[in-house]
């Protein structure tokens, strides 16, 4: 399925068409950085059509799209998106991580909105030169890091339901800061089964933003309650399934005695995070616990809270790489969670490990300079 597609735009073709001064935008001071309210000043776009196929990729400066109001975008959410880094190391060097799980999750998202496939290392070769177009907008620190926004909307101009014949792929990018801009603090998490973000056969494993706009209410509602986040819960045994953009990880000693640490299996309803398959990939490094991908419930959870055998649970994502938990509210109750309260965590533990990646102060496979 991700061989190189035979028809994909290329790198080589490549047409860039610089800002002028007049067009670039002063650049906001790296220590109040907003997310996601500033962009650098080019992006990247390339069109598809049913007719004519990719044409040629170019870079030029950010700018409106000019679209018609019946573009299939708007009617019937034929988007999809990806949410990458590009971090400054001590050695001024740019690097990327990971970026091929991006483009593999990008193009299964591709398949699923009825878009053509691409060649996620053309894609990639043009986002770098992108970046080192923009290289002052990639932060001078070790804390923030320009967000990468690859893009795909379907633009054909007409009304009813079926793939569109024209798509345009682009990609924007802006400087971030921290997630936790004064160091890590815990989240408290509203649990409810009322709520359900995806189900068998539908799309939570594909990153579209038809998943995105309904969880907004449900968010606000767990901050009515004075709760932070989401847990995401499914199916009548209450399955943990992720917390609000993130994926979820538990630590906790299991009724064998072992130390384990438990995702949720990539079964259709979990968004394959690069940063998930990362802490999964360190921790069988590591080879100092039990690691699962396996179902787990909120029984399991509790069981092993009230035994005392629950050490720890957090998300891991792109925005903050882990997010520990304090505190879940399910079924009318708040139960307190320890994430935080252990001699070395296993959550900071895998924080200072991938920064130290994607700052180059590790040497890693994983950190590509650009
Ligand atoms: N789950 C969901 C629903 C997400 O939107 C994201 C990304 N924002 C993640 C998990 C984490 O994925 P990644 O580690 O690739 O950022």
């Amino acid at each position: 399925c991700f061989s190189t597609p035979l028809d994909s735009f290329k790198f080589a073709d490549l047409e860039i068409i610089k800002a002028k001064p007049s067009e670039m935008s002063t650049k906001p001071d790296s220590n109040h950085l907003i997310f996601g309210r500033h962009f650098s000043d080019h992006m990247l776009e390339v069109e598809w059509t049913a007719a004519g196929g990719w044409r040629v990729p170019r870079i030029c400066p950010v700018h409106n799209l000019s679209l018609h109001p019946g573009a299939k975008v708007l009617h019937y959410a034929q988007e999809l998106f990806e949410g990458m880094k590009a971090f400054r190391g001590e050695d001024n060097k740019i690097r990327l991580f990971r970026p091929d799980l991006n483009m593999k999750r990008m193009r299964t998202s591709a398949e699923r909105c009825s878009f053509p496939d691409f060649d996620g290392k053309e894609l990639i070769k043009c986002i770098r030169k992108l970046i080192s177009l923009d290289q002052e907008w990639v932060p001078y620190s070790s804390s923030s890091s320009l967000y990468i926004r690859p893009t795909f909307i379907g633009i054909e101009p007409s009304l009813g339901v079926a793939a569109a014949n024209r798509a345009l792929l682009f990609v924007i990018t802006g400087p971030v800061g921290p997630y936790f801009a004064t160091g890590v603090k815990p989240v408290s998490l509203l649990a409810d089964p009322k709520f359900v973000r995806a189900w068998p056969g539908g799309v939570g494993d594909k990153k579209m933003g038809s998943n995105y706009g309904p969880t907004i209410y449900i968010q606000k509602h767990a901050e009515k309650m004075n709760l932070q986040q989401v847990l995401w819960i499914f199916g009548e045994d209450h399955q943990l399934t992720e917390v609000g953009t993130m994926n979820i990880f538990v630590l906790l000693i299991n009724e064998k005695g072992e130390k384990e640490l438990v995702t949720p299996p990539l079964n259709g309803l979990i968004l394959p995070g690069v940063t998930r398959q990362s802490l999964l990939d360190l921790a069988k490094t590591w080879n100092e616990l039990k690691v699962s991908e396996r179902v787990i419930t909120m029984k399991e959870v509790l069981d092993a809270l009230k035994e005392n055998r629950l050490l720890e649970i957090f998300g891991s994502g792109t925005a903050c790489i882990v997010c520990p938990v304090n505190r879940i509210h399910y079924m009318g109750h708040d139960y307190h969670i320890p994430t935080m309260e252990h001699v070395q965590p296993l959550n900071l533990r895998f924080l200072k490990t991938l920064t130290d990646i994607q700052y180059g102060r590790i040497p890693h496979k994983w950190a590509e300079e650009i």
